[in-house]
C-alpha cells in the first residue's frame, strides 16, 4: 500500500546551512529538493554563496585552537553525548533520510545506527592517540605527539549522507580537528542536522560546520588555504579534480571512490548463501553502492543453477515508496535513471543476454517514480562496457570461468579496486583469492558481511587512505616529534 505521503514537519524548520554553531539560510541558487518516488518537491532551500562557504572554513579555523585543547576525555564525552543524541532522533533522521535519498526507511534507520557507532566507537578513541619515544642515548629523549591535522573539509555523495558524513567526521573531532562539511547538493538535510545536534551535546561554536551546494562550493573549500585534509567521498572523476584542488593549500586527500566489485563463486559453493549475499550486494540501496558486487564471476558447472536462484531472488524482491520500506525504492535523480537505463540500452543493443529486469518499474499509484527493475545480464565480456563502468544502479552482470586462476584474471580485469568477494569451501584458494586480488577488502563466504570497524578503502582508481576503524584516525592526525636535550648542564 502506498502512503499518503507524510511529509515530516520539521522539515521546514530545518536551516539550508549551519555556521559557526548557528543554522542560516542559504543565499546562493534555489535548490529544490524532489522526493524519487513521487517527483513532488517536498523542500526548496538555497544553496551555501563563496563567501558563506569561506566563512564556514574561517570559523573552523578560529574554534581549531579551543578545541584541540580541550582535554581528550571532554571531547569523548561530547561525541558520546552525540552518539546518544543521533540515537535518540532516529525516527526522525531516518524519515528524512529516507525521502531524501529514495532509500527504504529500515536501510535508512540502519544508517542513522551506524552513525551513531561511529560517533561512539571515535569518542573512545579521544583518549588514546598516544605518541611514542625513541631512543637516542642517555643525554637526549625523543618523543612524539598527535597533534589534530587542522581544518578539515568533507565532501559527501548521496548515496549514504548521514553514514559518510559520520565515518570521516568522528575520526576528525576525536583527533581535535575542526570541520567542514559538504554534503551532495541532492540530500543536504541530515548533515545539518546532525550539525545542530553536535551543539546540544556540547560541541564548541564553529568546531563542526555545513555549508551546501553543488561541486563549487565543495571547489571553494578544496582550494581554501587554510584547509589541512580533505575527505571526498564521491565518483572517481570528481575525485580527479577534488585531488588537483587540494594541492593548492598542499592538503592531504582521503578518496573513497567508485567500484565495480566482483564476486567469486566456485564450484564447491555454497550456492544458497552465494545468492543471498549476491542479490543482497547489488541489489540493496537499489545498487547504489560504492561497494556493490557488481560483478559475478561463477565457475562454468555451477552458473545456470545460480542464475537461476538469482533471478528468483530479484523477481521476489518489492518495489515502492521508501517511507513504505518495500526492499527497493526509487533511484535518487532522473540523471541517475538516465544512467541506468543508458548502459542497459548500449548492453541490449551489443546484443548482451538480459535474463531479468532491464526496465523502469511502475509501481501501482507511484508510476511516474524513478524506479528500475533490478537486472540481470548474463555471460557478458569481459571487456565490455556494460562489465567495465559503474552503473550505480541495480544491474548485476554475470561473467564465467573454468579455473580458479581465470576467476582471478577476471577479478582484476578493471580500473577499479575497492572490495572483492568469494565463495568457496576451500580455505587455501579464499585466502590465495584474498591475497590476489587488487582490492581494499575481501569477503570470503558473505559479501558485504559487515564490519564498521573494520578499515574500509581502495586501490587503483578506487581511492587513496583508509576510513573507518583505528587506521579511520590517521588523516586527521599529524605525528610531531621533539627532541630534548636534558645533559647536565643543558637545562
Ligand atoms: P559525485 O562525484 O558526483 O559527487 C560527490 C560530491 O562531490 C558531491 O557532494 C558533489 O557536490 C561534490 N563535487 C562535485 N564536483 C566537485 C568538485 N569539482 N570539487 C569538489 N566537490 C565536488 O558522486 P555522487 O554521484 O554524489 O556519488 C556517487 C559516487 O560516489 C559513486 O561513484 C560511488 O561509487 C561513490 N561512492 C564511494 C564510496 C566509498 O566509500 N568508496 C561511498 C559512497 C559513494
Amino acid at each position: 500500500m502506498v502512503l499518503a505521503v507524510r511529509y515530516p514537519e520539521q522539515l521546514g524548520t530545518i536551516p539550508h546551512a549551519f555556521i559557526n554553531g548557528a543554522g542560516c539560510s542559504g543565499v546562493g541558487a534555489v535548490r529544490p529538493l524532489t522526493d524519487p518516488a513521487t517527483g513532488r518537491v517536498f523542500l526548496e532551500t538555497n544553496e551555501s554563496s563563496p563567501e558563506q562557504a569561506q566563512n564556514a572554513v574561517q570559523a573552523a579555523k578560529a574554534a581549531l585552537p579551543a578545541w584541540s585543547d580541550t582535554a581528550p576525555g571532554k571531547r569523548a564525552d561530547v561525541l558520546f553525548r552525540l552518539a546518544g543524541l543521533i540515537e535518540a532522533q532516529a525516527d526522525e533522521l531516518a524519515v528524512v533520510e529516507a525521502l531524501n535519498v529514495g532509500k527504504p526507511l529500515s536501510q535508512a534507520k540502519r544508517d542513522v545506527g551506524r552513525a551513531a557507532d561511529y560517533f561512539r566507537f571515535y569518542a573512545g578513541c579521544c583518549d588514546k592517540l598516544n605518541g611514542d619515544t625513541i631512543p637516542l642515548g642517555p643525554d637526549k629523549t625523543a618523543l612524539t605527539v598527535m597533534e589534530p591535522v587542522g581544518v578539515t573539509v568533507h565532501i559527501l555523495p548521496w548515496n549514504y549522507p548521514i553514514s559518510t558524513l559520520a565515518r570521516g567526521v568522528a575520526p576528525a573531532l576525536a583527533a581535535g580537528a575542526t570541520v567542514v562539511a559538504k554534503p551532495s547538493e541532492l540530500t543536504p538535510l541530515s548533515a545539518i542536522m546532525v550539525a545542530q545536534l553536535a551543539i546540544e551535546a556540547g560541541l564548541l561554536d564553529g568546531v563542526l560546520n555545513v555549508v551546501c551546494g553543488a561541486g563549487s562550493v565543495g571547489e571553494t573549500l578544496c582550494t581554501h588555504p587554510d584547509t589541512a585534509h580533505v575527505t571526498f567521498t564521491g565518483s572517481t572523476q570528481t575525485g580527479r579534480s577534488v585531488m588537483q584542488s587540494a594541492s593548492a593549500p598542499i592538503a592531504g586527500v582521503t578518496l573513497e571512490l567508485g567500484g565495480k566489485s566482483p564476486v567469486v563463486v566456485l564450484a564447491d559453493a555454497d550456492l544458497d548463501a552465494a545468492a543471498d549475499g549476491i542479490a543482497k550486494g547489488i541489489f540493496f540501496n537499489a545498487g547504489q553502492v560504492c561497494a556493490a558486487g557488481a560483478r559475478l564471476i561463477c565457475d562454468r558447472s555451477v552458473h545456470d543453477d545460480l542464475l537461476e536462484k538469482l533471478i528468483q531472488a530479484a523477481q521476489k524482491l518489492t518495489i515502492g515508496h521508501p517511507l513504505d520500506d518495500p526492499d527497493l525504492g526509487p533511484l535518487v535523480s532522473s540523471d541517475q535513471l538516465s544512467r541506468v537505463e543508458g548502459f542497459v540500452v548500449r548492453a541490449k543493443e551489443a546484443g548482451f543476454r538480459c535474463v531479468t529486469g532491464g526496465q523502469r518499474a511502475r509501481p501501482k499509484g507511484l508510476e511516474g517514480g524513478l524506479f528500475y527493475e533490478p537486472t540481470i545480464f548474463a555471460d557478458v565480456p569481459a571487456n565490455s562496457e556494460i562489465a567495465q563502468s559503474e552503473i550505480f544502479g541495480p544491474v548485476l552482470i554475470t561473467q564465467l570461468c573454468d579455473t580458479f586462476d581465470e576467476a582471478l584474471t577476471l577479478s582484476n580485469n578493471s580500473p577499479f579496486g575497492l572490495v572483492a568477494g568469494i565463495y568457496t569451501a576451500n580455505v587455501t584458494k579464499a585466502m590465495r583469492y584474498a591475497r590476489q586480488v587488487e582490492a581494499g577488502q575481501v569477503f570470503i563466504n558473505g559479501f558485504l558481511q559487515g564490519g564498521d570497524t573494520v578499515p574500509f578503502g581502495g586501490v587503483k582508481q578506487s581511492g587513496i587512505g583508509r576510513e573507518k576503524g583505528l587506521a579511520g584516525l590517521a588523516a586527521y592526525t599529524v605525528e610531531k616529534s621533539i627532541v630534548l636535550n636534558h645533559a647536565e648542564g643543558q637545562l
